[in-house]
């Protein structure tokens, strides 16, 4: 039999416990270069509130886990990762390996920190930190990269992993466990095509709103060159620039390439309508976030006012209600889910059946700091032992802040290359934080002094 997530080994204690839970604010100066910029966050520094789960195991492994702002409050995203300090030091590594839905459960049914939700939020945010960090560990702890780990495992224990709660109306364990068996089938050979050909990939890189048309046309040809179908554009700022910017991007990669637009919230759903209206000779393939990530119903309308063009959002949809509700109302052709918005890795399966259930594809957000490598596993692991199919299915790259991570993603031909690495690829370097920890880290103390002068 295969070994089971937290096994322990012959050399460490059986007691081995979580004895401490580090955070770090790291905050990356992104917003020097307009890196990231779109119609509603023109200054994005990079942040991960970031979090290490050490043990007594006496294997040297470590849980890391983070959570991804924009910068500013970032210190109250930390602050949020400390409360759950107390939860977290003491547990059993074994069981929380074996069971990190234990964990998920436990700190989201906490009564009090419930409160602040539920289960959205600062502290949602936090949970999920914490959780991924559990899920790093146990797949370090089994040797494995968590895609592997996933869909490895037993289609009882991953659903048992999640919380089923307000979900029972459009997905239930028995559908959930129906699914997980009919992929099980083929996943072996699905695996192997993975490592030869990867898992496709959209890049971000060209279409930033602060980018001049120059540098937006430079690097639109070089995503084509580079092997990359589809490439996404910011919009919504302003409708001359977008017509301007989308002509560019559309004569840059030619009819072939799908071009998605981004409007990250910026309007209200008659103007998302109109605008999007006003942008389909340059043929859109889907608008991303066009009006707030709470409004279900607004999703829908949208959708039915833009069509052919594709409706896509999720990488700031709260938690699964919210997506189950967007699946119901047929409010989405693409579903966005992010790694670090919901409550870990517990949720996101959630999420992924969901999906598999109403068949809408799955294209994750990423890029920020640290999310591509994140999300491949989510994506690999749905490919192989979920859904069995790539088709309509993209994750988003950007070529942003990878140096800092120890095993960081890898893109050929437009593709990521599925990782090999034990866990889930979010760790960042000693050095990286340790010159990006805000304020005191060695990039912002020098910033501080040159300010000072
Ligand atoms: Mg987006």
């Amino acid at each position: 039999m295969a070994a089971i997530p937290g096994t322990v080994s012959d050399s460490e204690p059986a007691s081995a416990v979580v004895t401490a839970v580090d955070t770090y604010d790291v905050r990356f100066p992104t917003s020097r270069e307009l890196d990231g910029s779109d119609a509603m966050n023109p200054d994005p520094d990079y942040s991960a509130a970031y979090a290490v789960l050490r043990t007594d195991a006496g294997d040297g492994l470590e849980g890391h886990g983070f959570t991804f702002t924009i910068g500013r409050g970032n210190d109250i995203q930390v602050a949020a990762i400390d409360a759950l300090r107390p939860y977290l030091i003491g547990r059993s590594v074994a069981e929380l390996c074996a069971d990190p839905g234990s964990l998920a459960r436990d700190l989201t049914g906490d009564s009090q920190l419930r409160w602040l939700g539920p289960e959205k939020g600062v502290m949602h945010m936090a949970i999920g930190a914490a959780v991924n960090a559990a899920w790093d560990l146990a797949a370090k702890r089994q040797g494995k990269p968590l895609w592997r780990l996933l869909a490895d495992a037993d289609p009882e224990w991953l659903v048992r992993q999640i919380d089923f709660r307000y979900l029972s109306d459009a997905l239930t364990p028995e559908d959930a466990l129906q699914l997980l068996r009919a992929g099980r089938e083929g996943a072996a050979e699905r695996a192997a095509t993975l490592g030869e050909r990867g898992y496709p990939a959209y890049t971000t890189a060209p279409g930033w709103l602060g980018y001049s048309d120059e540098k937006l046309t430079r690097l639109a040809k070089q995503a084509v060159a580079d092997g990359f179908t589809q490439i996404k554009l910011k919009v919504g700022a302003d409708l001359d620039d977008d017509r301007r910017r989308m002509r560019a991007a559309r004569a840059a990669v030619g009819p072939d390439v799908r071009i998605a637009i981004d409007a990250n919230q910026r309007w209200d759903v008659g103007p998302a309508v109109e605008w999007v209206k006003a942008l389909a000779p340059y043929d859109p393939y889907w608008i991303e976030e066009p009006t707030s990530p709470d409004d279900v119903l607004g999703h829908a309308a949208i959708r039915a006012g833009v069509a052919p063009v594709k409706v896509a959002t999720g990488e700031h949809c709260q938690n699964r209600i919210v997506f189950k509700q967007l699946l119901q109302a047929g409010a989405i052709d693409i579903l966005q889910l992010d790694a670090t918005r919901v409550a870990g890795v517990n949720e996101n399966l959630a999420i992924l059946l969901l999906a598999a259930k109403f068949g809408v594809p799955v294209c994750p957000h990423a890029g920020g700091v640290g999310l591509c490598e994140l999300v491949q596993h989510l994506s690999m692991f749905d490919y192989v032992a979920l859904t069995g199919t790539t088709d309509q299915r993209a994750i988003e790259y950007v070529d942003h802040l990878h140096e800092h991570f120890e095993d960081p993603v890898r893109i050929e031909r437009g593709a990521y290359l599925p990782p090999t690495a034990p866990g889930f690829s979010g760790q960042l370097k000693a050095e990286s934080i340790a010159a990006y920890r805000y304020p005191g880290g060695t990039y912002w103390a020098a910033e501080g002094e040159e300010a000072a002068v």
